[in-house]
């Protein structure tokens, strides 16, 4: 039965790829990893060497309050409060961003998966055009390590500059001072410690069944990052695990 609904799928792909044929030869790469983990820097790099867009859906929320939509003014503060919106609603962004022919060549998806059940409707999604997640890249952090680059991150509370600083990597000259702007630095709520630990355990506890469905589809790459090796290493294994797809 299995082996059947295999085929079935195969040769619809197969028909899709034909009535899509600009999306024929697209690339979807989906990166992973907890709170702070570097996917965001990653993934600049990753869609710069590519020649793909990066698709970010924070950023993705963050433009529908911009242009207050129907979806901005309703969850506009649940997204400003960095709580998960449902999952409907980050989907039906994803599908209609997805339509767009931008995304021909592929894209590099920074947030599209966080749950289990985004993770197969996005499959289901591209399966549309013919096209499928070709890497799962999971940006492994300890918890120890994440904890760090988090809770001592400082953002300037100057008008239209937000810039952040971290009191270890890349610290102001002046302690509590913005060095662009002057302004005054304090820590975001969601960057305090006891609400680190709490969104670290969050992540567990959805990362785990993700990881198993990426590792049972076989696509899954795994590259270490330790706040000892720098974001510079972590850059680099992820355009080495980038080659091994073509
Ligand atoms: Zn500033």
């Amino acid at each position: 039965m299995e082996f059947v609904a295999r085929l079935l799928i195969e040769a619809y792909m197969r028909m899709a790829r034909l009535i899509f044929w600009k999306r024929r030869n697209a690339k979807f790469i989906v990166l992973l990893g907890g709170p702070g983990a570097g996917k965001g820097t990653v993934a600049a790099v990753l869609s710069e060497k590519l020649g793909l867009p990066h698709l970010n859906v924070g950023h993705l929320l963050r433009r529908e309050i911009e242009n207050q939509t129907d979806i901005g003014r309703r969850w506009g503060d649940v997204i400003k409060a960095g709580k998960l919106v449902p999952e409907s609603v980050v989907h039906g962004l994803l599908a209609r961003e997805l339509a767009s022919s931008k995304y021909e060549s592929g894209a590099v998806l920074d947030g599209g998966a966080r749950t289990l059940s985004q993770s197969r409707q996005l499959r289901r999604l591209l399966m549309k055009w013919g096209n499928q997640v070709d890497l799962a890249l999971f940006i492994d952090a300890s918890d120890e390590d994440l904890m760090e680059r988090l809770s001592l991150r400082w953002t300037c509370t100057g008008k239209d500059c937000g810039k952040t600083y971290h009191e270890r990597f890349n610290a102001p000259a002046v302690k509590g001072i913005c060095d662009a702007c002057r302004g005054r630095l304090m820590q975001r709520d969601d960057d305090k410690p006891a609400v680190v630990r709490q969104r670290l355990s969050t992540f567990h506890k959805t990362f785990a069944p993700i990881r198993q469905y990426y590792e049972d589809t076989g696509i899954l790459i795994t590259i270490r990052s330790t706040n000892e090796q720098g974001t510079a290493a972590v850059c680099e294994q992820a355009l080495f695990a980038v080659e091994e797809i073509d």
